[in-house]
């Protein structure tokens, strides 16, 4: 048996990122920039008034004898336009956030702090004095032409879409997102439409897989289910080679009618690995063709647990992602864990901030059948190898799958 790190390695080290494309700005987000962004303009364009006010001069607000400085105004400016009239000494302009300043100009006040008369817009009192530069935001004060304003590598999210949009970039160069192939195995298994039949049960794993490859931010397609034949299994393999990744579930354990590791060493290469871990002990990852396929057990718990594990570290070094785990954090298990087993135990949990810490509550029943214990849990409590146990009130490692909402 091996160590889940062991394994995580040596399938990750297999994996290179996909090739790179080029898509429309608002198909980006969650993907990877696959190079620098460099700003071809300042940011601002042009130096603009942080607030609804005045420009003016600055030397024009100076008080005499505690008496607020009186400005002819001489127009208006709104944002998205230019004026050509300039600020001439002891006159102002109305300007509006984000308007350009006016020549002449080297400061803004904003509105609440003049006094006018609401019938005779011609003029209007200063009630403090500025310094120049007042909310004015400088032209490339943001962004300087020229400068990398995200490099390669970084994960585009919404705000990175917000500075990309700024700079101009239409179209971006990204790490194209991972189509992912989903095949259930097994006689047993009918799909979630159907009434149940003598010795069958419904296809979870497929469902569950196919959402957990969406959310780890690749694009799945189930292809259904495979019987437990060769021929069956040959024939759902050549439809997912033309995927950039193929996730199993069943049929990789050591039964006589577990056939996937049988297809994969007639048809690529195979690592079968027995993982020093619960749930989820057997697990296939090699090559059919070029194509990675990871196979993942049949039990839904395993196959959910080794998803994280697994398939979702390997999909997000498809994606070109630098970080490929989730957080770990210091939990007190509240209930504890009794039960004893040799491999290492990821239990599923629900974790809670209680004055500042993580406090885990297991989800009942851990075998590896009971679909139940995945529901409501937003973590994996990690109970080292060896027969350990753990009290209530002792602490754990626990990978978070989802921050506690508070
Ligand atoms: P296997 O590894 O194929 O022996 O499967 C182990 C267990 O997982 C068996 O009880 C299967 O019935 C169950 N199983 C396999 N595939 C699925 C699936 N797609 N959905 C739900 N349970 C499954
Ligand atoms: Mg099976």
């Amino acid at each position: 048996m091996i160590s889940v790190e062991e394994a995580q390695e040596r399938m990750l080290a297999t994996i290179q990122p996909l090739p790179a494309i080029t898509i429309a700005l608002a198909e980006a987000a969650g993907l990877v920039l696959a190079e620098d962004v460099v700003a071809k303009e300042d940011l601002p364009p042009f130096a603009n008034s942080a607030m609804d006010g005045y420009a003016l001069r600055s030397v024009d607000t100076r008080m005499e004898h505690g008496r607020p400085a009186r400005l002819r105004v001489i127009g208006t400016i709104a944002a998205g336009y230019v004026t050509e009239q300039a600020i001439e000494p002891g006159t102002a302009m109305r300007i509006m956030t984000g308007a350009p300043l006016p020549r002449g100009a080297d400061a803004v006040i904003q509105i609440e702090l003049t006094r006018s008369d609401p019938t005779d817009s011609s003029w209007v009192e200063i009630l403090q004095e500025v310094a120049p530069g007042n909310n004015i935001r400088a032209a490339g004060e943001d962004i300087r032409r020229g400068q990398r304003v995200l490099s390669q590598g970084s994960e585009i999210g919404p705000w990175e879409i917000g500075v990309l949009a700024t700079v101009g970039q239409a179209r971006v160069k990204v790490i194209r997102r991972p189509r992912v192939a989903i095949v259930s195995t097994g006689d047993e298994i009918i799909d979630v439409g159907e009434p149940l039949q003598p010795g069958k049960i419904r296809n979870s794993n497929g469902y569950l897989l196919e959402a957990a490859v969406r959310r780890a931010g690749a694009e799945p397609q189930r292809l259904g289910v495979a019987r437990d034949t060769e021929e069956s299994l040959r024939q759902v393999f050549s439809q997912a080679m033309q995927h950039d990744l193929i996730i199993t579930s069943g049929g990789v354990s050591v039964g006589e009618f577990d056939l996937v590791k049988r297809i994969m060493n007639e048809q690529g290469v195979i690592d079968f690995w027995q993982i020093n871990m619960r749930p989820g002990k057997p697990l296939a990852f090699g090559r059919i063709g070029q194509v990675p396929l990871l196979g993942l057990p049949g039990n839904p718990v395993s196959a959910a647990v080794t998803f994280e594990l697994f398939g979702r570290p390997l999909i997000r070094k498809l994606l070109g992602h630098r970080r490929l785990y989730r957080p770990l954090v210091e939990v007190t298990v509240e209930d504890g864990v009794s039960e004893r087993t040799p491999r290492r135990h990821y239990v599923r949990a629900q974790v809670r901030r209680e004055q500042g810490r993580f406090v885990a509550r297991t989800t009942g029943h851990q075998g590896s059948h009971i679909t139940t214990s995945l529901l409501n849990a937003n973590a994996l409590v990690i109970v080292p190898e060896g027969g350990k146990i753990l009290k209530p009130g002792e602490t754990a490692q626990a990978i978070m799958l989802d921050w506690p909402e508070e």
